[in-house]
């Protein structure tokens, strides 16, 4: 048990991770459900989890890892219900707890009361410390908090109580939550991270991204609205409740890294908005070149845009392990630079001698395209031009992204020419901040910049992060 009065915060964990929630009778919901995360695994590989309710209890299946070391099929069938949430989950140090794994579940006896979180709340203490002193917090995550706020608002139902509390929270939460007999899904209101609605035959979901609806087999209904509240049971969707959006803010991030690139948000798919990045990236940054390659798989769909704008041929050189995840994930330096080496192999009879640009969707912390270059140089590339679909990182993201604090960012205290020096390539460009509002096609009032511009759309507190926390012992 976590004590509230000792709670200290803890500038390091946040959340990137990718929710699931379907209500169908006569459905193997568990079973949907690990489909469902199985394709939102990208948001999240630290740990995963599913719970059910069957109209009387809970049941929950949790774990650290990914969804498929997470679940078999002796776990899956032990979850029996006609409705369910998952969550697969992404954290950097001292968050890759089993207790923080989720869906959140507030055992209530009789009402039980569970949560499944993309996002993150800036003001978690704080709303911590106005809860009541017998309340006892299992986790270390502002998920949870969240729980027990709603838990002790005032409403005859959990809608009611949503409603009364949505006001309380202030950052990012797409949120999918089930209780005894039914989902509610919600979205705060400047719609930072994505919630979409689906329908497969009789049954409904709500989930991340629009992949894990196609996935499943499930057609694509429309977004949840920012400040929308809706209820998923036996008479399908209704909204329950609407809390005024004043401003929008969707991540533009998502586009960037984050999505699947068969993703639709916005009406725009992704693999599209990259694409069309990587074109006006070409038009805004041109150099000659024999050969225009992809950092796969984040920098492929930017890469065939550059190739298609510059006219230059499109080849594969790096080679991509499949199986080892995103080298990001990993919380320790020395790991994730061991990362990056088993990643990618370079194709080096294709390299040798070549004038190579290298199109990768975004540099953070500059490790990943350092070593990549050193590696193409090492096959023999004659000249090695890096190309980057974003403009540059330079501030940490407070809405559920996990980039890394703001002095570890390579672009916060390097400019342009020292990064490409730092990096070694013969030259480097990024992507104008107006060039990927522009390949997004979203209405640029509507889209959160923040990382790329430090203007953030409500106070982030001094850059005081003050999401995690964790005890003081
Ligand atoms: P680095 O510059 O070495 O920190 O890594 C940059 C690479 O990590 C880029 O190629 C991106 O594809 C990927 N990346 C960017 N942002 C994130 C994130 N929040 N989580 C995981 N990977 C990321």
């Amino acid at each position: 048990m976590v004590n509230i009065q000792k709670l200290k915060y803890k500038e390091s964990l946040k959340d990137k991770c990718g929710i699931f929630g379907i209500y169908g009778k006569g459905q193997d919901v568990a079973r949907i459900s690990f489909f469902g995360l199985y394709s939102l695994q990208h948001r999240g590989q630290e740990g995963a989890g599913i719970t059910v309710t069957d109209g009387k209890c809970f049941k929950s299946v949790k774990g650290l890892g990914l969804v498929s070391s997470v679940f078999n099929e002796e776990k899956i069938n032990s979850l029996k219900g006609f409705a369910s949430i998952g969550h697969t989950r992404y954290s950097t140090t001292g968050g890759n707890k089993l207790c923080n794994v989720q869906p959140v579940v507030l055992d209530l006896k009789d009402d039980n009361f569970a949560l499944a979180h993309n996002g993150n709340i800036i003001n978690a203490m704080d709303l911590a410390h106005e809860l009541p002193p017998d309340v006892k917090l299992s986790s270390t995550s502002d998920t949870e908090i969240m729980g027990w706020v709603i838990k002790n608002s005032t409403g005859k139902n959990w809608e009611e109580k949503i409603l009364t509390s949505f006001n309380k929270f202030q950052g990012a939460f797409s949120m999918i939550v089930l209780t005894k007999n039914k989902l509610i899904a919600f979205r705060d209101t400047y719609g930072f991270r994505p919630l979409v609605l689906g329908k497969l035959n009789k049954s409904y979901i709500a989930c991340s991204e629009t992949c894990a609806l196609d996935t499943v087999g499930a057609k694509f209904i429309r977004e949840v609205a920012p400040g929308e509240i809706v209820v998923i049971d036996e008479r399908g969707i209704q909204t329950v409740g609407k809390v005024k959006s004043t401003k929008k803010s969707f991540c533009l991030f998502e586009y960037v890294y984050l999505a699947r690139p068969d993703s639709v948000f916005n009406k725009q798919l992704v693999h599209l908005v990259r694409q069309r990045s990587g074109e006006i990236l070409a038009h805004e940054s041109p150099v000659g070149a024999d050969m225009v390659v992809a950092v796969p798989d984040s920098g492929t769909s930017a890469a065939i845009g550059y190739s298609k704008a510059s006219g230059i041929p499109y080849g594969e050189v790096l080679i991509k392990n499949r199986y080892i995840g995103r080298t990001f994930i990993q919380p320790e330096q020395h790991i994730r630079d061991m990362g990056v080496r088993i990643k990618f192999n370079p194709l080096k009879e294709i390299v040798n001698g070549k004038r190579i640009i290298i199109v990768d969707d975004s540099i953070v912390r500059g490790t990943t395209m350092k070593k990549i270059v050193k590696m193409l140089r090492n096959c023999g590339a004659k000249k090695v031009h890096i190309r980057v679909c974003s403009p540059p990182v330079t501030d940490p993201c407070y809405f559920g992204i996990d980039t890394p604090d703001k002095n570890k960012l390579i672009a916060s205290h390097m400019n342009v020419k020292q990064i490409e020096k730092f990096i070694g390539a013969d030259s480097l460009a990024y992507l104008s901040l107006e060039g990927l509002k522009k390949a997004s096609r979203v209405n640029p009032n509507q889209l959160c910049t923040s990382c790329f511009d430090g203007k953030y759309p409500m106070p982030v507190q001094g850059g005081f992060r003050k999401d995690v926390f964790e005890t003081i012992i």
